[in-house]
């Protein structure tokens, strides 16, 4: 499913993070910026050993990634030029700030990808797999986030890739609910 924002095409698609030719895809990290399970354990290991020795360098400039916020590494080996680590938030029923740090994870990747002239851009769904935040809630956040960056900044495409059905349904209801406005 795909709708245009301005100039901006907001893609949903059912496929593989790693795959995608889009300039940046995006990491759901943690705030280790080590490594781990779910996505991340799929960039790195298909971009290869660079990324990991840029995040450590990052973690020995800044230490680590705080929840929200967003740092870029090269792509490595990936079809990406650029990986952009984000990490969202754990699910703790809605009591600890947990949409307005997802909605952060998303807007601080968006500002992250402006800075660094980036036209097209890949989204895993953050925070929906280890981190169990339910994700026809997260979807609406996800795609609320990035419709409203649509609409004041120059960005050519924005993609979702699910990597199940039921999450590309779960955030094709989401967007349809979404599109009147
Ligand atoms: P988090 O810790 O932020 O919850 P996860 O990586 O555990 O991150 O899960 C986030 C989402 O990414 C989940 O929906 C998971 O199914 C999905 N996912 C896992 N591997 C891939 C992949 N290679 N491409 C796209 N999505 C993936």
């Amino acid at each position: 499913m795909e709708i245009t924002v301005n100039n901006t095409r907001i893609v949903l698609l059912k496929g593989d993070l790693i795959e995608q030719a889009t300039e940046a895809v995006v990491n759901a990290a943690n705030s280790g910026l080590l490594g781990g399970g779910g996505v991340d354990g799929a960039i790195h290991r298909a971009g290869g050993p660079k990324i990991l020795e840029e995040c450590k360098l990052i973690r020995a400039k800044q230490g680590g990634c705080p929840t929200g916020k967003a740092v870029i590494t090269s792509g490595g080996n990936l079809k990406a030029k650029y990986v952009i680590h984000t990490v969202g938030p754990v699910w703790h029923g809605d009591n600890a700030n947990e949409s307005t740090l997802l909605r952060n994870a998303y807007y601080n990747s968006l500002l992250l990808a402006k800075e660094n002239n980036i036209k097209t851009i890949s989204f895993p769904s953050i925070s929906t797999g280890a981190y169990r935040y339910p994700v026809g809630q997260a979807a609406e956040i996800a795609l609320r986030t990035v419709i409203s960056f649509a609409k004041e900044n120059d960005i050519d495409e924005i993609r979702f890739v699910l990597f199940s059905d039921n999450d590309y349904q779960k955030y094709k209801s989401a967007l349809l609910h979404l599109i009147p406005s």
